[in-house]
């Protein structure tokens, strides 16, 4: 197949992109790189099935010949990357999202949302499934990004009768892995880059708050079953699996020896107090559970982020 993929050369699309050619296909990609780097597809640069659009996927995309999908993945993704640029993360997902769709329409192609367990907001259910609704503040911090992203499924959903092809909207929950960007803010990236170069692990509020970590290779097969797959509504794609920040500190600081200590600062404003995904619904679908433990997980991202190098001064 021929696929368009936005947010290629970001930490998620570069990974799925490397899967699908490896599957057999050929990619399109198109990203602006405004959070994504062209290294993370240096291991695609002489593949006959991989070129690179530098475009902004907010904008309708000039792309010639024919496309089998196209899957929207382009968006600032961490809370410091879309409240730098609020505007800009609500148009990927707004106009990008429709202008996709609409490429997707004209030539027949099947459409793939990442969405995100942000529409969930800070979820009054727990563990959340597909059938919860979401507790989010329309005007709060995160709202450029959870309020589009749940725009995104609406147009999604708008859309699907009017195309002749199948659409896919994934929740994507919590991702780390290779390549995730050291600076970007992230739990798991400002941990390891401090355990490695023995700072003090910054928890945000008490530590009590909790994620459910997902390893990008487990994501990227649900993604791709899921394009095997005949359901058009919303599927989470996430580790079952909760930790508390203070339980992710103390794992990463023993896995990579570090004598880093805890400096506690304050709790961003309207942080999610707690996330954890009902995969019922992906199970019973894809026939698909994460494989890869957090600790697993964490030794190969440490071991990744080690043998790029050299340490920022500040995480
Ligand atoms: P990332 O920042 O590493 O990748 C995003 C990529 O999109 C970058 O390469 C960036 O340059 C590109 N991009 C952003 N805006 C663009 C635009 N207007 N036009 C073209 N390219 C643009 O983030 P990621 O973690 O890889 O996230 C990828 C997708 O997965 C996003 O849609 C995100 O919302 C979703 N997601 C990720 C997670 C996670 O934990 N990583 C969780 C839920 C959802
Ligand atoms: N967090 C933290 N220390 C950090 C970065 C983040 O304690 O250095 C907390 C953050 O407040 C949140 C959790 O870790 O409660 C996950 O943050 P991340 O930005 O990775 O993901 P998201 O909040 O978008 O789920």
């Amino acid at each position: 197949m021929r696929i368009l993929l936005t947010g290629a050369a970001g930490f998620v699309g570069s990974h799925l992109a490397d899967r699908l050619v490896a599957d057999g296909h050929i990619v399109v990609g198109v990203d602006n790189l405004s959070t994504g780097r062209l290294s993370n597809l240096a291991q695609l640069a002489r593949s006959a099935s991989f070129e690179l659009v530098e475009a902004d996927a907010s904008e309708p995309l000039a792309i010639g010949g024919p496309l089998d999908w196209v899957m929207h993945f382009a968006s600032p993704a961490s809370p410091i990357q879309y409240a730098k640029d609020p505007i800009g993360t609500l148009r990927a997902n707004a106009e990008g999202t429709r202008h996709l769709l609409e490429l997707a329409r004209d030539r027949g192609a099947a459409f793939f949302l990442a969405s995100t367990s942000e529409v969930y907001g800070d979820p009054l259910e727990h563990p959340q499934s597909e059938s919860y609704w979401g507790n989010v503040n329309p005007i709060g911090p995160r709202s450029m990004y959870n309020e589009g992203k749940r725009y995104a499924e609406t147009m999604t959903t708008a859309f699907h009768a009017m195309l002749s092809a199948p659409v896919r909207i994934s929740r994507i929950f919590n991702t780390y892995g290779a390549r995730m960007e050291r600076d970007d803010g992230r739990v798991v990236s400002n941990f390891i880059v401090q355990a490695l170069s023995d700072r003090p692990m910054t928890i945000y509020g008490d530590g009590s708050q909790t994620r459910s970590f997902q390893y990008v290779d487990d994501l990227v097969e649900g993604v791709v079953r899921m394009m095997a797959a005949d359901f058009s509504s919303p599927v989470n794609l996430g580790n079952p699996v909760e930790h508390s920040m203070l339980e992710l500190a103390r794992m990463v600081s023993t896995l990579v020896g570090s004598q880093s200590g805890i400096e506690y600062q304050p709790l961003p404003t309207e942080d999610p107090t707690r996330r954890r995904p009902d995969i019922s619904l992906a199970r019973e679908l894809l026939g698909w559970e994460p494989m890869v433990q957090l600790e697993q997980g964490l030794r190969r991202t440490i071991d990744a982020f080690r043998s790029e190098g050299e340490w920022p001064t500040h995480a």
